[in-house]
């Protein structure tokens, strides 16, 4: 495949709002912006159409939520989650806070409907290929026996028990001792949806949420008065630095994308990228950019990650699975694979796709049996 180049987009490769450059009456629009840095990537976000005082007030408490979820959720660096994963490691009962119960309920249900996909009890497996840590990891793959290990020990959500406690939060047990938690595949997602939740609990109506590509909006977009031209966001091309699609992004709807091109090492000329099948414990191998627009932020991004995992064969039943409609993927020589409901909302960027695109229609779900919330 030629390697694509895209003007259109890139400067605004992530995110172009059609509504910001509305005036009216020669009065710029109210815009409040603030870029943070958590998760491991720049948050973005834009309020539009309240007075500076409050978008910036706003602002600073969706700035709290998130370092504070940043650092509960850690894979690595301590905190509740490391502290968690100590815990089910010695076998012992542990306590979390009521949000990270939600979560790992959230989690729980999510991976049940991946049919075991996406599983955010790996931790163990992503650390031992190296991605527990800042950097990208140097050196081969990890020895291919402790690799089995792991995955012979089958680490499951679905093993831990999370009781609520009358004081708030929950006690967490776990049937193994094998699932170490690790919420990268999602916890952007549900930090979003919560941060989105705290922009309307201030009173902000229209507003923007973009961790490094991965969208959440609120709102019509546009700004100011006249406002309602919706946010329209692009889809990284996998391949070069630009766009392959953009979409105008309806309130409430967040659009997420899962890729093998910013988190990997190569070794002997093989990339090894930092999802990974639970099934074999090695990266999924044959999916560049895996993308979902859902109404749910926190699934939108499970499923991305599920979705890369399940490959070119298994993905449309993964997505009815999960209950998601709007999917698209790309695999590695190029191939495009979306549902009907995607390919409606999708704009081609200027040089088009880059391969053959097929439209796979979504088969019927299946109903897995989850255990209780
Ligand atoms: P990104 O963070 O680039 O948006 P993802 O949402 O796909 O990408 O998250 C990838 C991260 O999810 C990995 O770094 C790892 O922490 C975790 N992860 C890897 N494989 C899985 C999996 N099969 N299920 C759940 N989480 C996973
Ligand atoms: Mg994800």
């Amino acid at each position: 495949m030629t390697r694509r180049r895209l003007g259109l987009l890139a400067a605004g490769l992530v995110l172009a709002a059609l509504g910001g450059g509305a005036l009216r009456g020669g009065i710029a629009p109210p815009e409040h912006r603030e870029t943070l840095y958590v998760f491991g990537t720049l948050v973005e976000i834009v309020i539009h159409g309240r007075p500076q005082a409050e978008a910036a007030r706003a602002t600073a408490d969706v700035a709290h939520l998130l370092e504070t979820l940043h650092r509960d959720w850690h894979a690595w660096r301590p905190g509740e989650i490391t502290a968690l994963n100590a815990a089910i490691a010695a076998g012992r009962p542990a306590q979390v806070d009521a949000r990270t119960a939600a979560v790992l309920r959230r989690g729980r249900e999510l991976s049940c409907a991946a049919g075991g996909l996406f599983e955010p009890a790996i931790g163990a497996l992503v650390g031992l290929w190296g991605f527990h840590q800042d950097a990208p990891p140097e050196g081969g793959p990890p020895d291919p026996a402790a690799v089995a290990a792991l995955v012979a020990a089958r680490p499951r959500m679905t093993d831990l028990r999370i009781e609520p406690l009358p004081e708030g939060g929950a006690r967490v047990t776990a049937a193994s001792r094998a699932p170490q938690l690790d919420f990268g595949g999602f916890a952007k997602g549900a930090a979003l949806a919560l941060a989105a939740e705290a922009l309307r609990a201030d009173g902000v109506e229209d507003a923007v949420l973009n961790a490094g590509g991965d969208v959440t909006v609120l709102g019509r977009g546009g700004s100011g008065p006249g406002a309602g031209r919706p946010w329209r966001v692009a889809i990284r091309d996998p391949f070069a630095w630009g766009a392959v699609a953009s979409v105008e992004m309806r309130p409430g709807e967040s659009l997420y994308t899962s890729g093998n091109y910013e988190r990997f090492f190569e070794a002997a000329g093989v990339r090894f990228a930092h999802i990974i099948d639970p099934r074999t414990g090695r990266p999924a191998a044959e999916i560049a950019s895996s993308t979902v627009l859902d109404t749910d932020a926190a699934r939108a991004d499970a499923a991305a990650t599920a979705l890369s995992v399940a490959g070119p064969e298994a993905w449309a039943q993964v997505a009815a699975d999960m209950g998601v409609e709007a999917a698209m993927l790309i695999d590695g020589r190029g191939r495009v694979f979306a549902t009907p409901a995607m390919m409606a909302r999708m704009t081609p960027a200027g040089e088009g796709w880059p391969g053959p695109v097929a439209v796979v229609p979504l088969p019927p779900a299946a109903t897995p049996v989850c255990p209780a919330p």
